[in-house]
């Protein structure tokens, strides 16, 4: 069940609070026994390294790194490990074992996706399922690849008030989230509120909105996030 909204701007503490966990890696086959969680996060002066693809509905996570420890080369230089010394698999060889068997027609890892946008600045960026994995080199060694795909959100809480027409979410890159957090200065478009923030798109996407430039995305309070959905309905 997800419990915020596809865009919402939530805290570390909120999110841990809604996951039940003290998060901490990035990823997180089936948390506590029970569904996956991954969280994006960009390095300080890097290239963001997850993409976004299809207009918003599919996600490309890179995998993890081997631990970091000191006094060894950088494990940026080295490949991304799909198994531990001892044989068990890694964090990335789980999920790309699930990825494996949803590719044979089977199940499908349901996986919640949270976005580490600035220090104390997390979205939600929803719930996907698990369809594809792969290696890939980049920088001269092989990284790990996760294609996950936005499930439409109103599959995943039927019963919800919500109309249908505003569960077409769609993912906005991070690169435009960073933009229009820093345009609108962290705060409502529409007054000061600076808590119970949305990613908002201006055009709704199932108006042809779209989610991938700055122009149609805006920040909006709790408030003027549901008077501006009763308007549209
Ligand atoms: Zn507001």
């Amino acid at each position: 069940m997800a419990e915020f909204d596809v865009g919402e701007v939530i805290s570390y503490l909120q999110m841990c609070g809604a996951e039940r966990a003290s998060l901490q890696a990035g990823m997180n086959f089936q948390l506590r026994g029970g569904e996956s969680v991954l969280l994006m996060s960009r390095r300080p002066n890097a290239p963001y390294v997850d993409r976004v693809l299809d207009g918003g509905t599919t996600l490309i996570y890179e995998g993890h790194d081997a631990p970091q420890h000191a006094g060894e080369p950088s494990t940026k230089t080295v490949d991304q490990p799909e198994r531990l010394p001892s044989g068990r698999l890694t964090q990335n060889g789980r999920f790309a074992e699930a990825a494996a068997i949803a590719k044979r027609g089977g199940r499908r890892e349901r996986t919640r996706v949270y976005e580490r946008l600035l220090a104390g600045v997390w979205v939600f960026n929803g719930v996907f399922e698990l369809t594809d994995a792969w290696r890939e080199a980049a920088g001269g060694r092989q990284v790990f690849k996760f294609r996950l795909e936005l499930i439409e959100s109103g599959a995943a809480d039927a019963g919800s008030s919500r109309t249908p027409e505003l569960r077409h979410d769609r993912l906005i890159p991070s690169e435009v989230k960073l933009a229009v957090w820093r345009r609108d200065g962290g705060r409502c478009v529409a007054c000061p509120a600076t808590d119970n923030l949305h990613f908002d798109h201006v055009i709704p996407f199932s108006r042809g909105g779209s989610s991938l430039v700055a122009e149609n995305i805006q920040l909006l309070c709790a408030r003027h996030n549901l008077a501006k959905r009763d308007r549209i309905e």
